[in-house]
């Protein structure tokens, strides 16, 4: 799916994609550090047309800039080396679509989309509140990234939908500062009138989808949405002003049947639609 309409970086294109193949602070099961590879091979086996969406990635120039090579054991300069990536894609005008990779390697981009993005919102779709101040006294952690991105953010510029686990003081924190929201249509309808115009950055840790239909991920967790709900909610965001994004958390070999590696494949190409082709 890729490769057939991928354009080289040098010529112009809106979306660049980043793998980031790291999953150095997982907190249970390792291995996102093979999700790049596996979307970009399970993508062979996806459509380039979206029949919901009315759209083919031929009308989307995007390019790939394959995978920063990361050094596994030192956080601080991974996390250096995405900010290096998604600062180039934005020089060239591109919205950065990271591939990861565990969700800590979000905080690095959104950072680098904030840069240049003063009144930037976030859009967080995940099982987990990444709310916790630490994890096991670590800052840096995928469990704590949504906290370090409200750090500079503000929590009144996310929202988080799909949340399903987090500890009281997450709750808390969350409630007081009424970032959650639902997959409810009167909810969806809220937040797309609470985006208006402004940017927004669209994070989705796929461990949102029910282990059911996701099983490939590191912290699965029971009750999650399914395929139908994920496409109502990105035809609501259509029309967004869509500056970055990423699809984290995919870790192919925890699901011998390939079936996650190809749901995460089919959301990177409606992610990409949406954020590219608005208007159908
Ligand atoms: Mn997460
Ligand atoms: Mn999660």
């Amino acid at each position: 799916m890729f490769d057939s309409t991928e354009t080289p970086l040098d010529q112009a294109h809106s979306i660049r994609i980043i793998g980031a193949p790291f999953d150095g602070t997982v907190s249970f099961r390792p291995g996102a550090r093979f999700g790049p590879a596996a979307i970009r091979d399970a993508s062979d086996g996806v459509e380039v047309w979206s029949p919901l969406l009315d759209a083919s990635l031929e009308c989307v120039r995007y390019a790939d800039a394959g995978d920063v090579e990361l050094p596994m054991g030192d956080t601080g300069r991974a996390l250096e080396m995405i900010r290096e990536a998604a600062d180039a894609a934005l020089d060239a005008g591109a919205a950065p679509f990271l591939l990861g990779g565990e969700h800590l390697v979000s905080l690095p981009a959104i950072a680098a989309v904030h840069a240049r993005h003063p009144d930037l919102l976030v859009v967080q779709l995940d099982a987990h509140a990444d709310q916790r101040e630490d994890y096991m006294g670590v800052k840096l952690s995928h469990a704590c990234v949504i906290r370090r991105v409200a750090e500079f953010l503000g929590q009144e510029r996310i929202r988080q939908i799909g949340i399903r686990s987090g500890t009281k003081e997450e709750y808390r924190l969350m409630r007081e500062h009424g970032t959650l929201t639902t997959f409810r249509e009167a909810d969806l309808e809220e937040l797309k009138v609470w985006i208006g115009r402004r940017p927004v950055y669209l994070t989705v840790d796929l461990d949102v989808f029910d282990p059911s239909c996701f099983p490939g991920t590191g912290t699965p967790e029971p009750g999650g949405i399914d395929w139908w709900t994920f496409q109502r909610f990105l035809q609501v965001l259509r029309g967004c002003r869509i500056v970055g994004l990423d699809a984290v958390e995919l870790a192919p070999q925890l699901d011998a049947s390939g079936c996650s590696s190809v749901l995460a494949a089919k959301a990177v190409r409606e992610m990409l639609l949406v954020a590219a082709c608005p208007v159908a």
